[in-house]
């Protein structure tokens, strides 16, 4: 889910050129400046560099304590439901990882948490390691253009070809996105893929990896063309107050995303087909139906040729609402399993955790175009002249807006991993509720963890910072230790099923 809310946070919130008094710089930018601001630009980067390290080398601590927390491994009998439900889960547009066949723990006892492998602590440490490197060129890229002249220089192509004044918003945008997809590339090509096959985790081949880098970022093109002159529009129309209409426009673009992704843009990667295991498609479509979700189709889609991971969600509303598979999922673990799997999905969709991420990123959002409009204005003060910006909210200042939406994503993580682990933890909740198996849900988590290289107890920094679902390890915890049905509380979602005569 992070992944979609950090990519519309991207494209949403764009800026534009402002009013304030439009202009009085030039908009190429003299040698003397471009001196100046790269002396401005070292600085930055003597700045957030050392920081940067710092939380690697924080990161990377974490990691030695992980490898000593899970030794222990308490045994406790089961109650032994082996009823026919289990489940876990990411969320629907989340990605989660798993391949599984080992099968863990024993089959009633209680489930180890199980150490994670050298390869896993590798896969951690080298993971941290990127999101840092992520983070700086997720700045120093754009303020390298910026500060440059370039994205100055582009401005003055994209008016040339635009000829009016959206048309030069959409042709520099269109300029930009292609330039950055290159500069990203060599970044994206280790971490998608080299560093995947080298870790065991996929068996994609080089040309699909190129085929969906290459529709991903057409897909982005179009996607700029389209609607990123929006803010920059707003913005030229008032200057004072474009951060509160773009974030009104935000929401209905985000909501159709949401919408649209899993039905449109999805299937341009990978192939759904029906559900081939069709005794598994009643048991899910019967979960499903005990969990208040009706008429919904049931779709495997083929990742194998992508990733080794797992994954499964719900989505859609009405016509369109449809519960999908990965075929990773149906391989790797067991009907209990994916049936536990596919109720904590059901549990997002029930407890509309959809609506409430999407209340949440559209308050995120006004939040970051308000901050984003007062840093604009604060930068062309400053050094507008030799960014060559022709006013505070000019389409060239996009560089300058991609850093700052780094920085602003980068500050807003812990507050959203926040949310996220909470309703995580109520979809884990429903999951166990609803099928009662409790076992099945540990074991797979346990299955999620070995097969994903996950670390099940990554250290307090690395969850305050990175962790958008609760570490594995407490997962696998409380799938075996939340059983109120044995003591007589009430259930939580319990207004949420149908009744069930063996219950
Ligand atoms: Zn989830």
């Amino acid at each position: 889910m992070k992944n979609v809310v950090d990519s519309v946070l991207t494209i949403a919130p764009a800026n534009t050129r402002g009013s304030v008094s439009a202009s009085e710089e030039s908009t190429i930018r003299p040698r003397n400046q471009t001196i100046k601001a790269s002396g401005r630009f070292s600085s930055f980067a003597g700045m957030i560099l050392p920081l940067c390290l710092g939380f690697y080398q924080i990161l990377v601590v974490d990691e030695a304590r992980a490898k000593d927390a899970d030794k222990t491994a308490v045994i406790r009998p089961t109650n032994g439901n082996e009823g026919e439900k289990t489940a876990i889960a990411r969320p629907t547009i989340t990605a989660t990882s798993i391949n599984g066949s080992d099968e863990p723990g024993s089959l009633d006892g209680r489930v180890e948490v199980p150490r994670p492998s050298e390869r896993a602590l590798s896969y951690y440490r080298s993971g941290n390691a990127l999101w840092i490197l992520g983070r700086i060129l997720g700045v120093l890229i754009p303020c390298a253009i910026a500060f440059s002249g370039v994205s100055a220089r582009l401005r003055i192509i994209a008016t040339r070809i635009g000829r009016f004044p959206i048309g030069e918003i959409i042709v520099y945008l269109v300029l930009y996105v292609v330039i950055l997809s290159i500069l990203d590339l060599p970044l994206d090509y280790y971490a998608g893929y080299v560093r995947e096959h080298s870790y065991g985790l996929t068996r994609q081949t080089f040309a699909k990896w190129a085929s969906d880098q290459s529709i991903g970022a057409a897909i982005t093109v179009v996607v700029f063309a389209l609607f990123g002159w929006v803010p920059f529009w707003l913005m030229r129309r008032s200057p004072h107050r474009w951060w509160l209409y773009a974030g009104l426009v935000a929401i209905p673009f985000y909501a159709a995303t949401i919408l649209v992704e899993p039905i449109w843009i999805a299937p341009l990667f990978n192939t759904f087909r029906p559900m081939r295991d069709k005794a598994l498609e009643t048991k899910i479509l019967a979960l499903a139906s005990e969990a208040g979700i009706e008429g919904s189709r049931v779709f495997e889609v083929e990742k194998s040729v992508d990733t080794n991971k797992v994954n499964a969600y719900v989505t859609g509303i009405g016509a369109t609402k449809r519960i999908v598979l990965w075929d990773t999922l149906l391989k790797r673990l067991d009907d209990r399993e994916i049936l536990f799997v596919m109720s904590h999905e059901m549990g997002h969709y029930v407890l509309h955790h959809m609506f409430y991420i999407l209340a949440a990123i559209s308050s995120g959002t006004f939040v970051i175009l308000f901050l984003l409009d007062c840093s604009l204005k604060a930068i062309y003060r400053r050094c507008g002249g030799a960014l060559g910006l022709r006013s505070p909210l000019d389409v060239a200042a996009t560089p300058i807006i991609a850093a700052l939406l780094t920085v602003f994503n980068l500050l807003g993580a812990p507050i959203w991993n926040v949310f996220s682990r909470s309703i995580e933890h109520e979809a884990d909740r429903f999951a166990i509720e609803i099928t009662r198996d409790n076992h099945a849900g540990a074991t797979a988590f346990v299955k999620l963890q070995s097969e994903n290289l996950g670390n099940p107890r990554p250290g307090p920094l690395y969850k305050f910072w990175r962790s958008s679902h609760p570490p594995i390890g407490e997962r696998i915890d409380f799938c075996q230790d939340y059983r109120p049905w044995e003591n007589g509380e009430p259930l939580v979602y319990k207004t949420y099923f149908r009744e069930r005569s063996d219950k």
